[in-house]
């Protein structure tokens, strides 16, 4: 079989060690005759599996002491409503900036538990092409914390730098970019992402919250609750015990790639190989704010919604998986996360410069 590269959005492409790893294991993990699909999550094997995670991101996003590193299930869409569950009981009130698809659903489900979101700032009329901001001259009011999207997955954009001039915590919504770029996480509150991105597959979400944000909140479920979780070590119930165990693997990878400041260079110049085609190109095109690009996910279109079509099917023929875009938004997508090797990046453009050249 020729090469496949996988461009999905995710779940997303993992690193080919790590995959030969996961099988070469699987019938016997760490020579006790049982797969990790079999273990118990009450064992030692898998305290030391949860144990070992939680120092290697530690390690790697060099997080401070005073932070607490969750496990959860249910997907960035479970911790839109955890986030102000937990974080929002005293005013129940939030403040978001609507900066395309995922942060609109952040503020849908908070709306529908009850609590009050203050919009600061919408790029809607901008079709999401560039990043909303916080003015000098916010009015504060008695928000809990503020939502911000850190990577838009569907509109290819990125907060590269933090600016929270509110003094409120910051709640970073990292789903799409996490641990593919710097950020210090002491300039937040709380971060949060699914797994099935850039860490390995879907069924864990990451959560790193401020220890003074942790609060016993009355009438919170328990499996949404930070606090609970955060004194049971994520073993409060029945762990995603696999997917953990790969995210783990994953972590260790990263770790001998050099980390993650040598995965951002790495995902700054596959990005710059994308974009400079594109900015070149007589066909395609990205029309997001250059200093807001993303690293992670470059969205571009021909401007023919057809045409994009045939773009998407031909690739998939020459083995450049899921380059559709997100179906609320068309167009074409290509995500590039930790795991993918430039040499994918390049059949892309090859293939797209030559599609060009035909059309
Ligand atoms: N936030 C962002 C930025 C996302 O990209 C996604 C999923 N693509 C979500 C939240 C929702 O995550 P999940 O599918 O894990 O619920």
């Amino acid at each position: 079989m020729s090469t496949v590269y996988n461009f999905s959005a995710g779940p997303g492409v993992l690193p080919a060690p790590v995959i030969k790893q996961i099988q070469k294991e699987l019938t016997s993990f760490h020579g006790s005759g049982m797969s990790i699909l079999e273990i118990s999550h009450r064992s030692t094997l898998f305290e030391n599996v949860i144990d070992n995670a939680k120092q290697d991101l530690k390690d790697l996003m060099q997080v401070p002491d005073n932070y607490q590193i969750l496990f959860f299930q249910g997907g960035g869409t479970g911790q839109f409503a955890a986030a102000p569950m937990n974080l929002a009981s005293k005013h129940h009130r939030l403040a978001l900036l609507d900066s395309g698809h995922w942060a609109s659903k952040a503020h849908d489900e908070a709306i529908k538990l009850g609590y009050q979101v203050d919009v600061l700032d919408s790029t809607k009329s901008e079709h999401y092409h560039e990043l909303p901001h916080l003015s000098l001259t916010f009015n504060q009011k008695n928000d809990d914390y503020l939502h911000v999207t850190i990577n838009n997955t569907i509109e290819g954009t990125t907060y590269h730098q933090i600016n929270n001039p509110t003094h409120l915590p910051l709640v970073g919504d990292m789903s799409s970019n996490f641990l593919a770029e710097r950020y210090s996480v002491k300039d937040f509150g709380m971060i949060f992402a699914g797994a099935q991105k850039n860490l390995g597959p879907a069924g864990v979400t990451i959560v790193i919250v401020r220890d003074d944000l942790l609060k016993k909140v009355p009438k919170i479920p328990s499996i949404l609750d930070y606090s609970l979780f955060a004194k049971k070590n994520s073993l409060y119930n029945t762990p995603p015990v696999f997917s953990i165990y790969a995210a783990g693997l994953v972590l260790k990878w990263l770790k001998k790639q050099g980390g993650v400041d040598v995965m951002e260079s790495h995902n700054r110049k596959q990005s710059k190989m994308m974009y400079d085609f594109l900015d070149q190109s007589k066909l395609f095109r990205n029309d997001v704010k250059p200093s807001d690009r993303s690293l992670t996910n470059t969205i571009f279109t021909t401007g023919d919604q057809k045409l994009d079509l045939q773009v998407a099917k031909e690739a998939t023929q020459h083995g450049l998986m899921s380059i559709k875009g997100h179906r609320s938004v068309g167009g074409l997508r290509a995500s590039f996360y930790n795991a993918m090797p430039t040499a994918g990046v390049q059949s892309l453009i090859d293939f797209l410069h030559d599609f060009e050249k035909k059309h």
